[in-house]
């Protein structure tokens, strides 16, 4: 006896993975400079070196027993502290280490918080299209319900929309600013209007309606935008945050979930994501990486060869012809597919061995993200393949 739906889980790829491992293969084929691999969203930029040096002082520091030992479930409460230090100076809040939940990367962090939020095998929680395709996994993995509100190319949240499908089981609305796959970053009168309509129907449904605010791409912002603190601006938001792209440690897996005072039965929630952490597996997060993250909490990530890229990439394709939304965050550029839907178009780039994840899975089939965490030299590379595609 076993699963049939984690089976099936487990021996399809998503469409990204999918092709990244295609590309592997034909790298292998055609040699590295002959594939163009913007499928994964694995940062391109090194650690900053003050991570390298955090990692390398930790283990000379502490011993074997320490440093690779368990730690408390909900993490170090030194690592916790330090996090807690860097999120109250920065966005003038007063939280402390009781709030924070180590984790295994965003990943972790999202399903133990769909866990801690699901009431029953009714509760459901909104993505808004565009939208990180695990969010549904993660979702339907704790037998909740996952809805999703289309994509509207006119304004950044399409609110009436998600008035409809709000309901009695609706605990939460996923937000993800920057966005993957998208670049946009929600404005503050965007975040204002979504807390708004969520207060109101809060009230009138007689619960709270959380944001679960995913956002592995704080940090990944362009051009003095400011990105504002969800919590700062609808108090029952809960933060999921990650490492892997701010500061380049993908495959360490380190990331936490913050549960705001402000956030209604905030103590029942940290505790109920505990409780998920456990009930999954997700406890004590990697001991070395909290030693790093104690010193590394406030350290920022080097985005000038992502700015560069960005601007190489959205205007030569804009010139082009193609319609590209506008990367303000994160490292994806969004394109409108010139041919046919998504997967149509995504197909076309491979023949040329220019490899872009179709929109299907992020919501929008008639779009493909292209991941521009990659040299730049890939990219000026790539252009002219980009031009015979669009003729
Ligand atoms: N959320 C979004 C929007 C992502 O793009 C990703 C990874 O690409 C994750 C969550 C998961 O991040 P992590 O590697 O920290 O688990």
């Amino acid at each position: 006896m076993y699963s049939k739906n984690k089976y099936e889980l487990g021996s399809q790829r998503s469409a990204i993975r999918e092709l990244f491992e295609y590309g592997k293969k034909q790298k292998e084929l055609l040699g590295e400079d002959n594939v163009f691999d913007f499928s994964l969203g694995n940062p391109s930029i090194p650690a900053p070196k003050k991570v390298n040096k955090a990692i390398k002082r930790a283990i000379n520091r502490y011993s074997s027993n320490d440093i690779h030992g368990y730690t408390s479930a909900q993490g170090l409460v030194d690592t916790r502290k330090a996090i807690s230090l860097d999120l109250n100076s920065r966005f003038g809040i007063s939280s402390d280490c009781e709030d924070f939940y180590i984790t295994c990367g965003a990943a972790a962090a999202l399903a133990c918080v769909f866990g801690a939020l699901r009431e029953n095998s009714k509760t459901e929680f909104i993505a808004l299209a565009p939208f990180f395709p695990e969010y549904k996994v993660f979702v339907e993995g704790v037998n909740a319900k996952f809805k999703v509100v289309p994509f509207d190319e006119d304004s950044q949240i399409n609110l009436k929309a998600l008035e409809d499908i709000i309901n009695e089981n609706t605990a939460g609305v996923i937000i993800n600013s920057p966005n993957n796959p998208s670049g946009i970053v929600y404005k503050k009168e965007t975040l204002d209007s979504l807390g708004a309509l969520l207060r109101k129907k809060s009230q009138e449904l007689g619960h709270p309606i959380y944001i679960i605010s995913d956002e592995p791409y704080r940090e990944l912002v362009y051009d003095n935008i400011t990105l504002p603190f969800v919590p700062n601006i609808y108090e029952n938001t809960i933060v999921c945050y990650s490492y892997s792209k701010s500061l380049s440690l993908p495959g360490e897996r380190i990331g936490y979930v913050y549960v705001p005072k402000s956030a209604q039965n905030s103590k029942e929630i940290y505790a109920a994501v505990a409780g998920t952490g456990r009930a999954l597996g997700y406890v004590c997060a990697p001991s070395l990486l909290q030693r790093v993250i104690t010193e590394c909490a406030s350290v920022k990530p080097d985005l000038s060869v992502y700015d560069t890229n960005r601007k190489l990439l959205f205007e030569s394709l804009t010139q082009m012809g193609y319609s590209c939304m506008h990367p303000d965050g994160a490292f994806y550029l969004f394109v409108k597919s010139p041919k046919g839907d998504g997967n149509e178009f995504s197909n076309l780039a491979k023949d040329k061995n220019i490899l872009i994840v179709p929109g299907e899975s992020f919501g929008c089939k008639d779009y493909v993200r292209i991941s521009y965490c990659v040299d730049t030299k890939t990219i000026e590379r790539a252009l002219p393949y980009f031009k015979e595609l669009i003729k």
